[in-house]
């Protein structure tokens, strides 16, 4: 479609980031065009209707923000550990090499509510099964995940069994 290839044209193969034999997707150009990016918030805010949208540190942030003001719904953040300032729950997980660790505020949630995870990119899926924890763990229901680019290969979606996952682009 015409969405796919204007976001397809506007993210960049970093070749050997953040290590040897990594591709990384940068997503920076889309960010700085403003009718790919208003194109863009449009469609992940119309993908599930939601009370609150959560957004993944960091580049989620970016996303998640401008999708949970379009659709009218809150915004929560997850976060690294240590960087939230109130009584949080913490998910952690497994990357190639060590793990990693997630917040969310205790209280972010009502119970019920209806709750969007939104993020940049879905590699392996790691990351968003945590913050599915986390969401769920705090009271929340998830309605689904939405992300701008899927990893195909990499199988994150066979992860997430039971949770809508929509993205915008899949390679
Ligand atoms: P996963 O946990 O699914 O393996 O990795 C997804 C997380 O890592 C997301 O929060 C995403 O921001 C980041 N990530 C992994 N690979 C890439 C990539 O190639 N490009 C971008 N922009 N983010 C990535």
């Amino acid at each position: 479609t015409e969405l796919s290839t204007m976001i397809l044209d506007r993210i960049r193969d970093v070749p050997d980031y953040p290590k040897p034999g990594v591709v990384f997707k940068d997503i920076t150009p889309l960010l700085a065009d403003p009718v790919a990016m208003a194109a863009v918030v449009e469609e992940l805010a119309g993908t599930h209707q939601a009370d609150k949208i959560v957004g993944i540190e960091a580049r989620g942030f970016i996303l998640a923000a401008p999708v949970a003001y379009r659709a009218g719904a809150g915004f929560v953040p997850v976060r690294k550990k240590g960087k939230l300032p109130a009584a949080t729950l913490e998910e952690s997980y497994d990357l190639e090499y060590g793990s990693a660790t997630i917040e969310v505020h205790r209280d972010a949630f009502v119970p019920g509510e209806r709750v969007l995870i939104v993020d940049d990119v879905l590699a392996t899926g790691g990351t968003a099964k945590a913050a599915v924890e986390l969401v769920e763990r705090a009271g929340g229901e998830v309605a689904g995940i939405a992300v701008l680019m899927e990893l195909a290969f990499l199988q994150g979606r066979e992860r997430l069994a039971g949770v809508d996952v929509r993205s915008l682009v899949t390679v």
